[in-house]
């Protein structure tokens, strides 16, 4: 829980009653979650309108649990003792771009807060059965930034075998993710990470080439490897740090796909980059429930493996807030309960 915005002190471990699940909605005993940028964010007060949330609150994007009630009108194939993920995204449901089911393009969406506990509530359209095999750290890593990385290359840039897909910082969450879904369309896949320990964990990845982004000659290697042409797909979630190299190393034609700012949200953009190259732009934020069931399957299956840096218990979400700003841990920090 937390009362007010600050340092990871702010967030305090305290008795709050078991919420009773409403119509369409499922109580969930939770088993483990992950700790997001986005946490972070809402902790310190983000400025920016899209990490707003009314205080006091309980963080947590990424639910992973056993369903222990089913509230009325739930579909009964939802049942307890079932192991659950859930879409973090949850449209409004009411508004005009969501009767007309675009749901993904709802104005009042909010995004789910409340998985850094024992118990939580969500919609049961947002939530998809687990395959017994999955091991609890996976489940719990994989919501936010798998959804996330599905959109932006199946659902948005319809990444094929085709294409070169530039990932920038492979090891974290997200670029680790992205790693996996291009290389199960088939495609060809540079990634990039900053540190020794980062650049030789991203082997175990096996991208087809792998470049150092704090390296002058990173666009040079990029291009010398695609023979001139760059990446037909770039997937951004850097922002001010990378955004002029995302432009020089997307290939003519090529495809922009953005849904991150972690190194800050301001960028200069050379617009004749843009234009003379003919390049899109796709802006992506979270993703529909067709990505999430599309994509779990492959979690079900094994394919999916997402990097797991270090397993704390819920106790000790001050260190693990400690841990993430620090950014030394490669790959996701989970919480067990
Ligand atoms: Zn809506």
């Amino acid at each position: 829980m937390i009362r007010k915005h600050g340092e990871p002190g702010v967030l305090r471990l305290e008795d709050i009653a078991v919420p009773e699940p409403g119509e369409g909605e499922l109580l969930v005993k939770m088993l483990s979650t992950s700790v997001n940028h986005r946490d972070v964010w809402i902790r310190k007060g983000h400025p920016h309108p899209a990490y707003y949330v009314d205080l006091p609150t309980v963080l947590g994007v990424d639910v992973c649990g056993v369903i222990e009630k089913a509230g009325k009108g739930v579909d009964p194939a939802f049942k307890e003792g079932n192991r659950v993920i859930a879409n973090p995204y949850i449209p409004c449901g009411k508004c005009e771009r969501c009767r007309r089911g675009e749901f993904q393009y709802c104005p009042y969406f909010t995004v789910y807060n409340g998985s850094y506990a024992e118990y939580a509530v969500i919609p049961a359209n947002n939530a998809v059965i687990l395959a017994d095999s999955v091991p609890i750290a996976h489940a719990a890593a994989f919501p936010n930034s798998y959804i996330t990385a599905w959109q932006m290359l199946v659902g948005k840039a319809s990444v094929g075998p085709a294409d070169t897909v530039f990932v920038w910082a492979g090891t974290s969450g997200l670029g680790s993710a992205a790693i996996e879904v291009a290389k199960l369309a088939g495609a060809k896949v540079i990634a990039s990470a900053g540190t020794e320990a980062k650049l030789s964990m991203l082997e175990s990845y096996q991208p087809d080439l792998i470049v150092d982004h704090y390296k002058p000659d990173m666009v040079e290697r990029v291009m010398d490897y695609t023979e001139g042409r760059g990446a037909s797909i770039v997937f951004e979630h850097v922002g001010k740090a990378s955004w002029q190299r995302t432009l020089e190393l997307c290939a003519y034609g090529g495809t922009i796909v953005t849904a991150g700012a972690t190194s800050g949200d301001e960028v200069v953009m050379d617009i004749t980059y843009a234009f003379v190259k003919q390049i899109r732009v796709l802006g992506s934020r979270l993703g529909t429930m067709k990505d999430l069931s599309d994509s779990v399957r492959h979690l079900n299956s094994g394919y999916f493996k997402p990097l797991i840096g270090k397993t704390l218990p819920l106790e000790d979400i001050v260190q693990a807030h400690e841990l993430m700003e620090a950014g030394g841990i490669i790959g996701k920090i989970i919480l067990e309960y």
